[in-house]
């Protein structure tokens, strides 16, 4: 368990390094069996330790911690699809970027088609909302763009999840890149 607890700080601390986010945005979980380690809420990832980590079962009860507010997006989603153990939430700038102009950002990379099989878009729903919540638990992708809001991505392990969020924030940028290009 020590093991996994520790890859879950330095997944957070790397969100924060590579600036996928600032302050105190996103959030970061994993399900191991019923229980669900998630960050806590109004915490910098970047100064992420393993003792801070919330702990919530799987029906919601909070045995440690004050857990983010997305807590019901990252609970539904473990709900939903039993292949995910961990989640990924940032507001990473070149993903929301797109995501407040409506446009796709193309898998252009080898790494984005061999990572990613589909990036999801899914309509705007308030932060730390039921209905959000509903929206991205729905999807059956791994990499979900939230309109004028972030990115989920979501794998079997925290490092897969990591993994994809920056698989899709490089590909985004990369769109735009090519997108200036050829203006
Ligand atoms: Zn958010």
């Amino acid at each position: 368990m020590d093991h996994i607890l520790a890859e879950f700080v330095d997944v957070c601390k790397k969100l924060y390094e590579r600036k996928y986010v600032v302050g105190s945005g996103g959030n970061v979980s994993i399900k191991v069996g019923n229980l669900v380690f998630i960050t806590p809420t109004g915490h910098i990832l970047g100064f992420m330790e393993k003792e801070k980590i919330c702990i919530v079962d799987m029906d919601g009860d909070i045995l440690k911690g004050k857990p983010t507010s997305e807590l019901n997006m990252h609970l539904k989603i473990y709900k939903n699809r039993k292949d995910v153990n961990a989640i990924v939430h940032t507001h990473c700038m070149y993903c929301t970027a797109f995501s407040n102009i409506d446009k796709e950002i193309k898998l252009i990379t080898p790494e984005g088609q061999l990572f990613i099989r589909k990036i999801d878009y899914i309509d705007y729903y308030p932060c730390g909302s039921m209905e959000l919540a509903e929206a991205v638990s729905g999807s059956e992708e791994s990499a979900i763009v939230l309109k004028n809001h972030g990115l989920v991505t979501v794998g079997e392990t925290i490092f897969e999840a990591y993994l994809k969020t920056e698989v899709v924030e490089e590909l985004a940028q990369m769109n735009y890149i090519i997108h200036n290009m050829i203006k």
